[in-house]
């Protein structure tokens, strides 16, 4: 049997991210994910912030690799994989003048980290430049490299681009028994299916800790942080111009208000610890503190601005990432506790672990044929009405609105439904279609019907998430 050079374990952004970063060596790499696609882990529920490199402690990988992938993502990545980053920058909000004093420890660690930019701004520039501001808030740090992505986008270009330079992805793949046979070379058994491979790396999120249990290691003590998030309707798009934090508190970075690459602002996220690696459910409790963190800061959201709400878990182990090779287990590497920066520290930690497989034996000799570039998917809601008439013109499924709360077309699902989409989430985190007022109300069944077309299946085989989210039951059965 083909022993792979690489596994990956996980494909959420830590994951795609390796696999995108070994695609440009001639090393063969599996990329084996659980779930029915990529990025339905801890990657598709967060803020979408490519933060800046502030509000880490000083001397952590957290800090030094928050400042290193907001350089990759905003240079090269965002150029060769056409991802929507947008460089908003961001405010660090404080409502007391006593407070000054932390704005600056947080400004001068900042800049110790290299992060560029950095100044306090007084009232009379946020009245300029943020007016929807409350008249509570008094001076701000203005982080300008922060900006926001779409978080599932991000990892399917980085997957997509991992595929096309020949990383081999599995889905509906969930690693069960690892073992280490006596050559060195790693068995792995996920979906039934037995891999061989000479490196493994664990990049598996909220379950990495099972899967440290599952090689024979002390597993790493995830403690699941829950943050629950609240969008807003998309009328409210321009209700702020960056994104706002905030003081940080112990625990977290505070309740934002964040704009989103998508056009709907957010507002959240809460940060509780939970031992429920499971526990995905919103709360009164929950809502009450993020309306009212966010009024402080902005007093115009109302509750009837939330159209839709979800909660993401943080996979807190300690207070840092975890990113080391495994001395016990010669040739398997964790990427574990991937918490908050993690989205904007991927790429950096990609790099990271790449370095140490290195040092560890994995020969990285650059392929001739390496495809940096992914072509740019088309969305109608980032084009302006003269190109999409030109598109209609070039094929008229750009004219076939499926989501009309989302303007989204029949092209557009089909595109993604080439591209990799399997499930109904799968096409709305690509596209939007079902991301909007009316969550689907209108478009599913329609959806239905073109991943019926294109993937062949039967209306009884599409699913919201994978196996056991069936849309229609067969009550014959
Ligand atoms: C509420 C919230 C807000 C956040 N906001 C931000 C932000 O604004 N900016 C930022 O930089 N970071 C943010 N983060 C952090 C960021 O989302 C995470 O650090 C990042 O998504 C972690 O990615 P990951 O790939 O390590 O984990 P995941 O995305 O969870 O990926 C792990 C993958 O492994 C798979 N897996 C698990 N077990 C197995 C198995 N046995 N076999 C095969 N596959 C398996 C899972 O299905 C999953 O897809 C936020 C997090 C939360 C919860």
């Amino acid at each position: 049997m083909k022993a792979f050079d690489a596994a990956i374990i996980g494909a959420g952004v830590t994951g795609a991210a390796l696999a995108r970063e070994l695609s440009r060596y001639r090393v063969s790499v599996l990329l084996l994910e659980k779930e029915a696609e990529p990025a339905f882990g801890v990657s598709k529920s967060n803020s979408g912030i490519i933060h800046a490199g502030t509000q880490n402690p000083p001397g952590s990988l957290k800090a030094r690799l928050c400042v290193e992938g907001n350089r990759l993502i905003a240079g090269p990545l965002a150029a060769e994989l056409g991802l929507d980053f947008i460089r908003c920058g961001q405010l660090i909000a404080v409502f007391d003048p006593a407070d000054l004093p932390r704005l600056e420890r947080i400004k001068s660690e900042g800049e110790a980290m290299g992060v560029e930019g950095l100044r306090i701004v007084d009232r009379a520039w946020l009245e300029a430049n943020e007016p929807n501001l409350g008249p509570e808030v008094r001076a701000a740090l203005f982080c300008p490299t922060a900006g926001m992505i779409s978080p599932y986008r991000f990892v399917y270009a980085l997957v997509e681009n991992a595929a096309a330079n020949g990383t081999e992805l599995r889905t509906g793949s969930e690693v069960a028994a690892i073992s280490r046979g006596a050559d060195g070379v790693f068995a792995l058994v996920a979906g039934g299916q037995e891999y061989r491979a000479r490196f493994v790396v664990n990049a598996a999120g909220l379950y990495a800790d099972r899967i440290a249990a599952l090689a024979g290691l002390p597993p790493y003590p995830i403690k699941p942080r829950k943050g629950e998030e609240y969008l807003l309707d998309r009328k409210r798009e321009h209700i702020a111009n960056h994104i706002i934090f905030p003081l940080p508190s112990g625990k977290s970075k505070g309740i934002l208000i964040i704009k989103t690459s998508d056009g709907n602002p957010m507002i959240g996220p809460t940060a509780h610890d939970t031992g429920d690696s499971g526990d995905l459910s919103t709360t009164d409790e929950g809502l009450a503190e993020v309306l009212a963190g966010a009024r402080r800061m902005m007093p115009s959201i109302s509750r009837s601005d939330i159209i839709a709400y979800f909660a993401g878990l943080r996979p807190a182990a300690g207070d840092d990432f975890v990113i080391r090779h495994e001395d016990a287990l010669p040739g398997f590497f964790s990427a574990a506790g991937i918490q908050s920066p993690g989205l904007t520290a991927a790429p950096a930690i990609a790099l990271m672990l790449a370095r140490l497989m290195e040092g560890r034996g994995l020969k990285l000799e650059p392929k001739k044929d390496f495809r940096p570039l992914r072509e740019k998917p088309v969305h109608l809601f980032q084009v302006s009405p003269e190109r999409t008439r030109e598109l209609i013109a070039e094929d008229p499924g750009y004219g076939d609105i499926v989501c009309r709360c989302e303007m989204v077309s029949a092209r557009e699902i089909r595109d993604a439904i080439k591209r990799g989409a399997r499930t109904l989430d799968g096409v709305k985190f690509r596209t939007r279609a079902q991301a909007g007022r009316c969550h689907g109300g209108f478009c599913t069944t329609r959806i239905m019907k073109i991943m019926r077309e294109e993937l062949a299946l039967s209306p009884l085989a599409v699913t919201k998430r994978g196996a056991g989210s069936e849309i229609i039951k067969d009550e014959r059965k």
